[in-house]
């Protein structure tokens, strides 16, 4: 379940070594359901997502105020931002949005949050979203009051705040100051980052490695993220200015979530300073956004 901090120590105790071993496992045991095309079923699909966007069609001027707040999704061409509409139609009927502790969301801050969500998943589908049902938001940062375990067995409660979290087969949670307010740094988007998790976990745990298409290279995907990676600490304990927020050296789980959020937000800088993990981000969401 991994959250998005608001600040956080790095870099930190885990290793990308291994995980192309795991993650292979993984793939092997929990491979997201294979979308095999049954002309029956594509049928009756297709017919439910026209019914659902002719029933709960998102108006225009929520669209337009949508694509006014969302940079990744200005940025495409009138064919994909067509294609997101519908994606983000869908989400809001398959997904709950659910505030608490007294936030009020409106139907302008349902599209956003939606057209946001749906930008990792343009050229993949909602399929890949399947498995988990709600967003919880609320208001700002939040703590999450359980128990942890440190490396050394010791039982601590947890008193970070976050900006958003990702369970596993559970519920997206989001900081919604921190959706409206990504901070003074570009390349923040903290639905992007957890939506990334969820991706990342469709495998297994979060380690940084989703389910990789069938035509991508495991290896390559490893050798690109991880040698980043470590060039990247070295930097940082050097106190050289990283190109990525240094959150994401806190694991591999957060690297992919932090570098998912620079592909789209960030493109161009990402693509200059990591055009590896940029290429390996281009195969992985079939996307270039710059
Ligand atoms: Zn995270």
């Amino acid at each position: 379940m991994p959250g998005r901090q608001l600040a956080g120590d790095c870099p930190g105790p885990y290793s990308f070594q291994g995980v192309l071993e795991n993650a292979h496992f993984a793939l092997m045991l929990c491979r997201p359901r294979p979308f095999q095309h049954v002309p029956m079923f594509d049928k009756l699909r297709n017919w439910r997502v026209r019914r659902t966007v002719a029933r709960h069609p998102i108006g225009e001027s929520l669209w337009q105020d949508a694509l006014r707040r969302c940079a990744p999704a200005r940025r495409l061409g009138a064919s994909d931002q067509a294609t997101l509409r519908v994606l983000a139609t869908l989400f809001l009927e398959a997904k709950s949005l659910e505030p608490t502790q007294g936030l009020q969301l409106g139907d302008a801050d349902r599209v956003l949050l939606a057209t946001h969500a749906c930008i990792p998943i343009l050229k993949l589908g909602l399929d890949w979203y399947d498995g988990w049902h709600s967003v919880i938001v609320y208001p700002s940062a939040f703590i999450p009051r359980r128990p942890h375990m440190d490396a050394t067995g010791v039982v601590h409660q947890t008193d970070s705040a976050l900006a958003g979290e990702a369970w596993g087969r559970g519920p997206v949670i989001l900081s919604w100051a921190d959706v409206l307010n990504p901070g003074k740094r570009p390349g923040h988007n903290v639905i992007i980052h957890e939506m990334a998790h969820k991706l990342d976990m469709l495998n297994g745990d979060a380690n940084g490695f989703p389910p990789l298409h069938r035509r991508m290279n495991r290896r390559v995907w490893t050798q690109a993220l991880s040698s980043a990676w470590d060039r990247l600490r070295g930097e940082y304990r050097e106190g050289l200015p990283l190109p990525i927020d240094p959150y994401g050296l806190e694991s591999p789980a957060e690297f992919f979530a932090v570098v998912s959020e620079q592909f789209f937000e960030e493109p161009a800088a990402l693509r200059e300073h990591l055009p590896e993990v940029y290429r390996q981000l281009e195969l992985f969401y079939r996307q270039h956004p710059y």
